[in-house]
């Protein structure tokens, strides 16, 4: 039986210490941003951790950082916040304006202070992408800015998501995979917390994220390719070590 969880580090390639220290120098010189797309239960996040682990960049999670945002008691009361609120839990994507805004905001803050940038859920929509990029091209330069696309199929996806349990302590996140000691009656094998299922992530609600995904995020790929930017398509159903190998080649060589 297997039981996969998200990585908590990455053992770096045992064959070129060399090399990783020398890209790695290379990458921190030059701060880039870094942007994953894919449908719910690809690993964006995974992969963005991975990304942040092992070049020091700051990962962008704008999924958790939103939530942080619509669950804090002080907002509560707050018009905008219980109508995004709602759209969150119904698996529609926020409303684009208010979303870019407070992402170009923070943005503009990590990347004024020299910072590597991943972003992992954002920007999900071609109005977000016209707005942001701009940001991201003037101040990272345009040969720093990198797109990667993780493919899934859709029943994979409705499989990882609805198998998806999250600690309510240190929010790891592990793949039910039928064992008992991680189920919703387990508990958290790094921490001990107590096991939950994200509203999120009940398949009907995943169904409408990856049908929002379809509809208002695959055609930005068509806006990215109309400036002139490559994404870069990555096969999501390989081991996360596997998917991380393709992404690290194409950061240190550009292919
Ligand atoms: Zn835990």
């Amino acid at each position: 039986m297997k039981v996969s969880s998200k990585p908590r580090t990455f053992p770096l390639d045992a064959k070129s210490p060399k090399e990783d220290h020398r890209v790695f120098g290379k990458v921190r010189d030059k701060p880039k941003a870094i942007v994953i797309y894919g449908p719910p239960g690809a690993g964006k996040g995974t992969q963005a951790d991975l990304i942040a682990r092992n070049f020091g960049f700051i990962h962008f999670d704008t999924g958790k950082y939103f939530e942080k945002i619509l669950y804090n008691p002080s907002f509560s009361k707050d018009p905008i916040i219980r109508r995004e609120r709602k759209n969150f839990e119904t698996g529609k994507l926020m409303t684009p304006s208010w979303v870019s805004k407070m992402v170009r905001i923070r943005t503009r803050k990590m990347a004024m202070a020299g910072m590597s940038i991943v972003f992992s859920g954002s920007p999900r929509t071609v109005y977000e992408t016209k707005k942001l990029l701009p940001i991201l091209e003037k101040l990272y330069g345009r040969e720093n800015v990198i797109f990667f696309v993780i493919k899934v199929t859709e029943s994979d996806s409705i499989n990882r998501n609805s198998h998806r349990l999250v600690c309510s302590i240190c929010g790891s996140q592990f793949l039910y995979t039928g064992r008992k000691s991680l189920s919703l009656k387990g508990t958290c094998p790094f921490c001990g917390g107590k096991l939950f299922k994200r509203t999120l992530d009940k398949p009907e609600v995943i169904r409408l994220r990856i049908k929002e995904y379809e509809s208002r995020t695959k055609p930005l790929f068509m806006e990215l390719q109309s400036r002139g930017y490559k994404t870069f398509e990555v096969e999501g159903t390989l081991a996360p070590f596997k998917v991380f190998e393709i992404i690290k080649k194409r950061i240190y060589t550009g292919k």
